[in-house]
């Protein structure tokens, strides 16, 4: 049975549209609504009051700025902007959230082959598929060479 409603987890990196073509053609499968999520985590979670500076500006630019990468990131993917959900806070119950607040039946996610400290550390696949309360799709993303 194809699924209904896939949430596709999007973290703006170069290595997004891998995961984004995997999540289109599952989508087309079916009759397949695709929603997106990018969450932005609050500079405020980083730097807590440590800096003596009003943060709501930058903050507020840097939201602006994902809102408006996400949609031209979606449009080339055809997915409309009512589809969009950029939010803030950590993010993975943010994944979490969206996901249980539209009903989607499946989340994707990126997955890099990791090992050493940063496995140890956990990734956001990891993260995500803990605690999930529908099917989680792990892609496998080939790191690009930098
Ligand atoms: P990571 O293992 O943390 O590099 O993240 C791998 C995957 O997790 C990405 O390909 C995305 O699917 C998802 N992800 C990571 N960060 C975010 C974010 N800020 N917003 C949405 N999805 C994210």
């Amino acid at each position: 049975m194809a699924y209904q409603h896939i949430l596709l987890a999007i973290d703006l990196t170069e290595e997004s549209g891998q995961v984004a073509d995997k999540a289109v053609a599952m989508a087309q499968q079916g009759e397949t609504q695709l929603s997106m999520i990018h969450v932005i985590e609050p500079l405020s979670f980083a730097y807590g009051g440590d800096v003596p500076m009003d943060l709501s500006t930058i903050q507020e630019q840097l939201d602006e700025h994902a809102q408006q990468r996400l949609e031209t990131f979606a449009d080339n993917l055809g997915v409309p902007v009512a589809q969009l959900h950029v939010v803030s806070g950590h993010t993975e119950s943010e994944i979490h959230r969206v996901a249980k607040e539209i009903g989607a039946d499946l989340i994707i996610v990126g997955s890099h082959g990791r090992h050493g400290l940063s496995l140890l550390l956990g990734s956001t696949a990891n993260g995500v598929l803990h605690g999930a309360k529908c099917d989680v799709l792990a892609v496998r993303v080939q790191e690009s060479s930098a």
